[in-house]
């Protein structure tokens, strides 16, 4: 139970499943930061709570705002000692809801007060900042109507716990969008090279190949292969084969454009899809990089070459048929000696100087 408590939040309302992710030493303080806020936040609306329904006799919900403020209290207390508390915030909210429905039915005016915890939920549930956009405004229209209402004591705390509480949302808002976004990462990429993965690269090559289909707009897929990789494993060792992975998908990141996506699609083999290039540009891509790989001594021991396969939609029947495609080419430049680069000719007949005008590489 050492899971801390913005990790909980993003783990109960984005998907608990996945809560191993560690969160880096700073988003743990932060999130431990905004608990600690949400408890505070409720122990200064409970107390005056408690004692204002009690004071009119509304017995029910003195006594839940008591029981729950010392169960908050506690929680507090044992977050301030042990990093960690019993209840996470999306429970503490849970746990509001039926004092907000006995408020409202045994309480009069101090039921208001019960609004304000739930602020924090909405837009950490949203995951957008409307909370926050919405939560603005509505303070300005209650800040004179609460100093006509209420006496000035109550008044201001009731002030200070609302802005508080839109402060609080913004920062768990912000914490749910960090963390799902880090979740995304982890769903899309390869962990070993850091390179897009093959889940990945399926998405985007259907959508590559349906933008040819019904635009005409091109894009050219080069599949990569390392040559003699197995080699390298049996004589250097898995550790270093993992190393030449790394570097080269380093290399190619380092060459490619912004636009361009380099994914592994498994083992040693990889995949780059370039938007808005023709097949001749991308084998002038394909021959740098496999220059570069050849003379980049990635291993002191043992030189390591690629085999490259280019190919563009125009050939393709559909999104696999392009990729056997580039693939066979591969297989191609494997069979005619490795080291070296295939491409399937185009279809495309771009006129000059449109060919000319296509992006060229940095
Ligand atoms: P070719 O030139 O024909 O491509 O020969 P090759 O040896 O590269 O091809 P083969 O398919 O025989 O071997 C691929 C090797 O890649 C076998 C496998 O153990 C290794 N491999 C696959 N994934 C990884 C990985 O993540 N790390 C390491 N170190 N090796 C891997
Ligand atoms: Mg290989
Ligand atoms: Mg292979």
């Amino acid at each position: 139970m050492k899971r801390v408590l913005g990790e909980r939040i993003a783990g109960d309302l984005v998907a608990s499943g996945v809560s191993a992710v560690a969160s880096s030493p700073e988003e743990m303080r932060r999130d431990r930061r905004a608990n600690l806020h949400i408890l505070f936040l409720l122990a200064v609306i409970l107390a005056p709570l408690a004692y204002r329904h009690w004071s009119t006799g509304e017995w029910l919900p003195a006594a839940a705002a008591l029981v729950l403020s010392a169960v908050f209290v506690a929680n507090l207390w044992m977050i301030l000692r042990r990093r960690s508390g019993f209840l996470s915030p999306p429970t503490v909210l849970l746990l509001t809801i039926p004092l907000v429905i006995l408020s409202v039915m045994f309480g009069q005016e101090y039921s208001l007060f019960w609004m304000y915890p739930l602020m924090v939920a909405v837009p950490s549930i949203l995951r957008t900042g409307a909370g926050m956009w919405l939560g603005a405004p509505c303070l300005m229209v209650v800040i004179p109507a609460v100093f006509l209402e209420f006496e000035t004591g109550m008044a201001l705390i009731m002030l200070v716990s609302m802005i508080h509480t839109l402060l609080v949302s913004w920062w768990l808002m912000r914490a749910v969008n960090q963390q799902s976004s880090r979740y995304r990462n982890l769903v899309i990429h390869d962990a070993l090279t850091g390179a897009k993965n093959r889940r990945h690269f399926e998405e985007e090559l259907a959508s590559a190949f349906s933008l040819w289909q019904r635009h005409k707009r091109i894009s050219a897929l080069i599949m990569l292969d390392v040559d003699h990789f197995k080699a390298v494993n049996d004589e250097l060792g898995h550790a270093a084969g993992d190393e030449v992975l790394k570097a080269l998908v380093a290399l190619i990141q380092e060459r490619i454009r912004g636009a361009d996506t380099v994914f592994r699609y498994g083992g040693e083999e990889f995949a780059i899809l370039l938007p808005e290039t023709t097949v001749s540009r991308a084998l002038v891509l394909a021959n740098e990089l496999r220059d570069r790989v050849k003379t980049s001594h990635m291993l002191p021991e043992r030189r390591v070459t690629i085999s490259l396969g280019v190919c563009d939609p125009s050939v393709a029947e559909s999104a696999d048929d392009w990729l056997r495609q580039a693939d066979a080419a591969l297989y191609r430049a494997k069979a005619a000696g490795r080291d070296r680069a295939q491409q399937v000719a185009s279809l495309v007949q771009l006129p000059e100087p449109l060919g000319d005008a296509l992006p060229i590489w940095r």
